[in-house]
C-alpha cells in the first residue's frame, strides 16, 4: 500500500487550551491511526513541548514550523532544530511561503536550513510554489526548479530523507485549491527535476500539497498518482475537518 503524509500546520494560531481541546477532538474522532498515513502536528514554537507531552502514545508525530540554520551558537531569537528533535519533533516545515514573504527568507537560506534540520535528525518538509503573477506568466516550473535546486545543493540525496510540499501561493488561505490536474502536473515536474539528480531518490520521495485543502477536495486531490499526502492549514485548525481529511486517505 502507498503511505501518506497528512501534515497539519496550525501557523500562529493556539493557546495552551486550545491546543489540548483541538488535539482531544481528533483524537476521539480518529482513535487509531493507519499504518500508511502518518499524521503530523506542527503547533507554534511555545507549544511543542505541551503538544510532545500530549501525543505521547498517540502515534500522532510532532513538527515545528521553522528552524534556525545553525544548531547553535549566538543567534538571538533563534531556534536550533537540535532544540526541536529534542522536544519530540521529527519534522520541520522549511520555506513556508509565508516566511518568504513576511521575513524574507530565501532560496540560500531554505537549503542551509533545511541541511541543519536534517543534521539535527529532522526530516524537512521543504515548501516550494509560485505566486499567481508567475503561474500567469507560464513561470511556474522555472520558479519550481530554482527553489528545489536551491534546496538540493545541500542535500545528499544517498542518505538524506526530504518531503517536498508544493504550496502555490495562490492557493493557500484563499479557498481556491489547485485543480487534481495541475497539482499532479507539478508533481510529476518536481519529481522529473530531482530525478536528474537521483532517480531512485527522486522516486521515493513523498511530494505533498498544500492549499485550500478541504474535506471536500481532499480525495480527488489525493488520488493523483505523484501526491503523497497534504499539508493543511486552517483546515487543520478544525478537528471534524482535519479527520475527515485523514480519512480521506485511509
Ligand atoms: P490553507 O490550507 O489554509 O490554504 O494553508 C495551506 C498552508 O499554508 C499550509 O502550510
Amino acid at each position: 500500500m502507498k503511505k501518506y503524509w497528512l501534515v497539519g500546520n496550525w501557523k500562529m494560531h493556539g493557546s495552551l487550551a486550545s491546543n489540548a481541546t483541538l488535539l482531544n477532538a481528533i483524537r476521539e474522532r480518529q482513535p487509531a491511526l493507519s499504518p500508511y498515513v502518518d499524521m503530523v502536528l506542527c503547533p507554534a514554537f511555545p507549544y511543542i513541548a505541551q503538544m510532545a507531552s500530549l501525543v505521547e502514545g498517540t502515534g500522532i508525530q510532532l513538527g515545528a514550523q521553522n528552524a534556525s540554520d545553525h544548531l547553535q551558537g549566538a543567534y538571538t531569537g533563534e531556534t536550533s532544530p537540535r532544540m526541536l528533535k529534542e522536544l519530540g519533533c521529527g519534522y520541520v516545515i522549511i520555506g513556508h511561503s509565508e516566511r518568504r514573504i513576511y521575513q524574507g527568507e530565501n532560496d540560500g537560506l531554505m537549503g542551509r536550513k533545511a541541511l541543519a534540520a536534517i543534521d539535527a535528525g529532522l526530516i524537512p518538509i521543504i515548501c516550494v510554489g509560485e505566486t499567481a503573477e508567475e503561474r500567469d506568466k507560464s513561470r511556474t516550473h522555472e520558479v519550481l526548479a530554482r527553489q528545489l535546486d536551491a534546496a538540493f545543493g545541500y542535500i545528499r540525496t544517498a542518505h538524506d530523507q526530504v518531503i517536498i510540499a508544493y504550496e502555490p501561493i495562490w492557493a493557500i488561505g484563499t479557498g481556491i485549491a489547485a485543480t487534481p490536474e495541475i497539482v499532479q502536473t507539478e508533481h510529476a515536474f518536481l519529481r522529473s527535476r530531482v530525478a536528474q539528480r537521483d532517480p531512485s531518490f527522486a522516486a521515493r520521495m513523498p511530494i505533498i500539497y498544500g492549499g485550500s485543502v478541504k474535506p471536500g477536495n481532499a480525495a480527488s486531490l489525493f488520488s493523483m498518482p505523484d501526491v503523497d499526502g497534504g499539508l493543511i492549514g486552517s483546515a487543520a485548525l478544525n478537528a471534524e475537518d482535519f479527520v475527515a481529511i485523514y480519512q480521506s486517505l485511509v
